[in-house]
Parts: structure tokens; sequence; C-alpha cells
């Protein structure tokens, strides 16, 4: 392995491997065809949006660029570039919850500081959180219950599915299938 040119060569096969499959990686498995429009209201911050980011599959930046700052850390203020596969997974449970209600932002993007602060406060915030990196949201839809909302989200098998009942909110990502 320690031959330089057959690591040349293996890196030479390797990228012909990868780009032979980028089409079907997850990054553009994500991208969707057809109109997304999303609504939300945040909770902490009182603020509304109510915006379509993609359409015929092509997604408007000035839209996403919105969506980021409405997704933002609401008490740091820190913006990220949120995923927009997780924008797809809530219209895709939009569309199978059968609501054009907002859905109400409890958390979204959470700097690493503030997913510090609340971890140590309690214990079911992960270390590592999907919030962290944009992948990640707590809502809760209006009209419904969590546990009626929660079988809904995990029947997209598009990610992680928590049930928070007590403060009836759920939240999705797009990291691995899992729920809690
Ligand atoms: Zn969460």
């Amino acid at each position: 392995m320690a031959d330089p040119v057959r690591r040349t060569l293996l890196r030479a096969a390797f990228g012909t491997v990868a780009m032979a499959a980028l089409p079907t990686s997850p990054v553009f498995a994500a991208q969707k065809a057809g109109t997304g429009a999303l609504s939300f209201v945040h909770l902490h911050t009182g603020e509304k949006l109510s915006v379509t980011y993609r359409r015929d599959g092509a997604y408007d930046q000035g839209a996403l660029k919105a969506l980021n700052h409405m997704l933002r850390d609401w008490r740091t203020d820190d913006v990220i570039q949120m995923d927009v596969a997780l924008l797809d997974l809530l219209v895709d449970l939009r569309h199978k919850l059968g609501t054009k209600k907002p859905f109400e932002i409890v958390s979204a993007y959470r700097s690493p500081l503030t997913n510090a602060t609340l971890a140590a406060a309690s214990n079911g915030v992960a270390k590592k959180s999907y919030h962290m990196k944009g992948m990640a949201i707590d809502i809760r839809v209006p009209g419904y219950k969590a546990e009626s909302v929660y079988p809904i989200a995990r029947s997209l098998k598009a990610g992680g599915v928590g049930a928070y009942k007590a403060h009836n909110f759920v939240h999705v990502d797009t990291g691995p299938v899992r729920t809690w």
C-alpha cells in the first residue's frame, strides 16, 4: 500500500467511481422535482414566513436565504445554511398531514454555544445534535397533537423522528432513519 504508483491508481479508480455515483448520491437524490412551499410561525420570535423555495425542481436562493434567517438560532441570531432535504421533508410532511397551516417552530438551528447550554441543562438534548448542522427542526402543527404527527413523520422514513409529548412537539431531522 506504500507503493506511490499503486496509490495513485487507487485514487484514480476511486475518482472514477465517485464521478459515476454522483447522480444517485444522497445530496443529489435529496433534490426534488416540482414545487416546494412552506409556511412557518416562530414561537419565540413571533416571525412569520410563507415562501415557495423550489419551483420545477429549481431552488430559489432568495427564498432559501429567507428560510435560513427564519430558522436561525433565535437565542444568538446565528444563521446557517439549512439542509434543503429538511425543507423537502417538511413539504412531504405537510402534504401527508393534509394541512396548509404554518408549522410552529420550537427550535431549528442551534449554534454550538446554544446547544452546549441546552445539553448542560437537560439530558434530552444531544451533545452532537443535528440541530447544530442545520439538519433538524422541532415543530408543532396547529390542530394536531405530537402523537398524531409522530407516526406520519415516521412513515416518511426520511431521517430521525422524535416525539416530545409533554411539550407537544415533534423533532424531525435528515440524519439516519431512527425513532424515539
Ligand atoms: Zn430537536
